[in-house]
């Protein structure tokens, strides 16, 4: 391919970082030695930065094996959001470190020194890298090696057993900059050796780079942990890993979003149950979850029985359909449940709100029969339309189709399809196409919800079945008078409250709009001869039905309208002499604006107006 590259114009040449060889990716040096399809690999390609990342962690650890001889390499991947590479060393990384590795790096991509690849024969890939005091390579190579191992270089500072491909040269690795590290364990297993991992991200521009540290830096004060913490929403304990302690402001943000929910289903036509949380092994075997599911179920027994704790509704609500003879007048028939669901995550990838062991979803089974899926999906991406709406949330549609392994038969996955893709057209929702994703059970519809930062939360989901009916014999008596199988619709909008919450949180760097705020409005009196008044204000809004408290400390006005603007209430009433006389407030909000003196009642009914319209109406 040198030759190859040699006739390019010189500006295609110089932006070329891999090329693409009857679809596999190879080195730029990659010998040519027969006819190919070749596409060159550049900055614009969609495989470039996976590629670039991953050139850069070999590029880190060429700098941390140059620094701090006697270093143990493990790997180094490319990541969703940069690289990482794990290491043993004697002592842990401190930010000094990081600072000298990143300045290592920065010499080494200057010095612009070659990647090459070398084909040694696997005893002599092993016995180089246990003479340099690696084991671990070696068990790679040992592990992962063909008879031939691929080894890369850098110059002669760094060699790491790798199947590539990479950049040409370091010179191509323009603007990188090392983040964090952390624990971690030989093949992510506590039990094997510790070490160290280096995180650290890269991008083609000086641009790109700068807004993405500044997109994490807005994300580290966004955090839900953080702010969940400075509002009082929530707190964990080590003796419930993974389980949330609503406190009384997040039990209300909760039940303000549950609640919210039910307002939204029930008159489109949803009923709501509560099933059982531990279940008979029996109802799992039936379902399937038993074989596929079951390291990620909580098992108790009970009088020599096995039981699991629920880690999802659907198979309790195939036993609810089953109950009773149903008939095609009774379809859809609408299931909604939101009591607790439990999964036994690894305790090592629990975080904060998003991955959780005990949560719960705005679920819902619908019931169709086989030609109600198109208009019943239609109503479903409607109803994902309103709800994200009413939060102010962009989000985007994914339709995956059928997976390579697939129960059912072709046709009706077909079907199936063409009424998703008419569904979609028709609720006016744009989307894309993610070909053979499909659950293998049925096809589905995802949606994508964008933050105000930038960042993608996969949150509802339109599954079709045809499995379960199957599994639990569900039927109905069609107008035919004959039985038939109904289709079922696993469908949810927020997907866990828990996930939702963080993904609000975030989204609104803690400043809920009003309507679910978990506090509304905080009254505040200037002095201590204001306090009978200031309670006459907030019984009167309490009374109203807006979340409300009262200030009473002997603090100064400002300190306490500072304190409730950090804690993101949106309304701040303040009384003095003059509010107290005349049965007025001061208006203030959280952004610091002041709205000037009003009437109570004024107040409330305006409070009471962009509660109802979501905020929509109100500048
Ligand atoms: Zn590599
Ligand atoms: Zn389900």
């Amino acid at each position: 391919m040198r030759d190859l590259m040699a006739d390019l114009p010189p500006r295609v040449a110089k932006s070329a970082l891999a090329a693409m060889v009857d679809d596999r990716m190879v080195d730029l040096s990659t010998p040519l030695d027969r006819d190919v399809s070749l596409r060159l690999v550049t900055p614009d390609s969609p495989e470039a930065l996976e590629l670039y990342r991953h050139s850069a962690a070999h590029l880190m650890a060429a700098a941390v094996t140059n620094l701090y001889p006697g270093t143990q390499c493990g790997i180094g991947p490319a990541t969703d959001e940069g690289f990482f590479y794990d290491f043993v060393v004697p002592r842990p990384f401190v930010p000094e470190d990081l600072e000298a590795i990143e300045a290592k790096m920065k010499d080494l991509a200057r010095q612009d020194l070659a990647y090459e690849r070398r084909m040694l024969p696997k005893d002599e890939a092993k016995r180089y890298f246990d003479q340099r005091g690696e084991p671990l390579k070696v068990q790679l190579i040992e592990e992962k090696g063909g008879p031939v191992v691929s080894c890369y270089t850098i110059d002669d500072l760094f060699v790491d057993f790798c199947t590539g491909p990479h950049v040409p040269s370091t010179g191509k690795l323009k603007a990188f900059k090392l983040l964090t590290t952390s624990n971690a364990y030989w093949k992510g297993d506590a039990k094997n050796q510790p070490m160290q991992r280096v995180y650290g991200t890269a991008f083609f521009s000086e641009s790109d780079l700068k807004a993405h540290l500044h997109r994490l830096e807005e994300a580290k004060k966004r955090d839900h942990r953080k702010v969940g913490k400075d509002l009082s929403l929530f707190m964990f304990h080590p003796w419930a890993p993974g389980s949330a302690f609503w406190l009384a402001k997040g039990t209300t943000l909760y039940n303000t979003l549950a609640n919210y929910m039910r307002e939204v289903l029930f008159p489109a036509g949803y009923v709501e149950l509560k099933t059982p949380l531990v279940f008979n092994k029996a109802l799992w075997e039936t379902s399937g979850h038993w074989g596929h599911y079951r390291d990620n179920m909580f098992i108790v027994k009970s009088e020599e029985e096995t039981m699991s704790m629920k880690p999802m509704n659907c198979p309790g609500h195939m036993l609810v359909f089953a109950s009773e003879v149903r008939s095609y007048r009774d379809l859809p028939l609408r299931f909604h449940e939101q009591t607790a669901l439990h999964r036994n995550e690894a305790s090592g990838v629990l975080s904060g709100l998003t991955r959780v062991r005990q949560f719960s979803q705005d679920d819902a089974h619908c019931f169709v029969a086989e030609d109600q899926i198109g208009a019943e999906v239609e109503r479903l991406i409607r109803l994902v339309q309103r709800v994200y709406g009413d939060f102010d949330l962009q989000f985007t549609a994914k339709l995956s189709t059928m997976p390579e392994e697939h129960l059912g038969e072709v046709a009706t996955w077909q079907q199936a399809e063409a009424q998703l893709r008419q569904a979609l057209q028709s609720a006016g929702q744009p989307y894309t196409l993610n070909e053979g994703d499909g659950a293998f059970y049925g096809p589905k519809i995802d949606f994508d919800v964008t933050d105000a930062i930038g960042r993608k939360w996969q949150c509802a989901t339109i599954q079709l079945d045809y499995q379960m009916p199957e599994r639990f014999g569900l039927k109905y008596v069609g107008a035919d008078n004959a039985e038939h199988r109904p289709v079922v619709i696993h469908r949810a909008i927020f997907g866990s409250f828990e996930r939702f919450v963080a993904l609000l949180i975030e989204h609104y760097a803690g400043a809920f709009p009003l309507w679910c705020a978990p506090l509304q409005v905080m009254v505040l009196p200037i002095a201590d001869r204001h306090l009978a008044f200031c309670e006459s204000v907030r019984d009167r809004l309490a009374a109203a039905g807006l979340r409300v408290e009262l200030d009473g400390r002997q603090e100064k006005i400002g300190y306490k309208i500072r304190e409730a603007q950090l804690q993101k209430v949106p309304y701040m009433l303040v009384a003095g002499d003059r509010e107290a006389e005349q049965g007025t407030v001061a208006v203030r909000t959280r952004t610091g604006g002041d709205q000037g003196a009003r009437p109570v009642d004024e107040f409330v009914a305006a409070a009471l107006e962009e509660i109802r319209t979501k905020g929509k109406n109100v500048g």
